[in-house]
């Protein structure tokens, strides 16, 4: 089981530098099945590039376990403090995707206007670091106590901006945490686009779910257009 879920976060890397959810930077990390206080994730690099070898196991104070000298990314606090806060979540992407800027950073909420946006829920949680790490962070979620701050921040929502600097996605699998970091990026850029020209119907709460409900029936659907599209990229 563990080995699918490797080769699978491996993909996810792939895919979503693909789909422009990650650059150089950001990451996507898998809670072991077998073992719910760690986590997968690479070692610190550029996702495009990594593969089996280059996965670190992680402890959920964000410790490298394994292997022994193994290091991974400076702000792998955002994923070990959202595994400890949500037992339910058993995967989570931290992208800087351009479109969901510009909501963390003026009034403008972000909320879903189109069915596949659902997850988006009522309207999406903004962290503000400031509150946290005073006037003067780099921004980053570089130690635990920030960590459980933005994990605050997200309460039970599958998404949170983080003003200034991108965003967290999470899912009860891989493939969700994938779905939701693409249509996240996506529902931004709609909202912006529509915003241009008139006053916006949202989707009702009610909507929302269910349309989250009924897309998540069908996750392995774009999953398998995602990873043949990796596929035929490396060709
Ligand atoms: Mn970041």
């Amino acid at each position: 089981m563990s080995h699918d879920v490797l080769h699978d976060l491996v993909t996810a890397n792939h895919i979503l530098v693909n789909e422009g959810v990650l650059d150089g930077f950001g990451h996507i990390s898998v809670r072991d099945p077998n073992h719910p206080e760690r986590f997968f994730i690479a070692r610190s690099m550029p996702p495009a590039l990594v593969a089996l070898a280059d996965l670190v196991t992680c402890n959920l104070d964000g410790e490298v376990v394994s292997p022994a000298s193994g290091k991974t990314y400076v702000e792998r606090f955002i994923h070990s403090e959202i595994y400890k806060a949500r037992p339910d979540v058993m995967s989570v992407v931290h992208s800087h995707s351009p479109a969901v800027i510009p909501f963390g950073v003026t009034g403008a909420r972000l909320r879903p206007i189109c069915h596949m946006n659902g997850f988006l829920g009522a309207q999406v949680p903004v962290y503000e670091i400031r509150h946290h790490a005073g006037e003067a962070s780099d921004l980053l979620i570089r130690n635990q106590a920030l960590g459980l701050s933005l994990a605050q921040t997200l309460g039970t929502s599958a998404v949170a901006l983080m003003r200034g600097h991108g965003s967290v996605t999470v899912g009860r699998s891989i493939q969700q945490a994938v779905f939701r970091a693409i249509y996240t990026e996506n529902g931004a850029r709609l909202q912006l686009e529509a915003s241009h020209l008139g006053e916006i119907n949202f989707l009702t709460e009610e909507e929302a779910q269910a349309t989250s409900d009924m897309n998540d029936q069908h996750l392995d659907r774009p999953w398998q257009m995602w990873k043949d599209r990796v596929t035929q990229a490396s060709r």
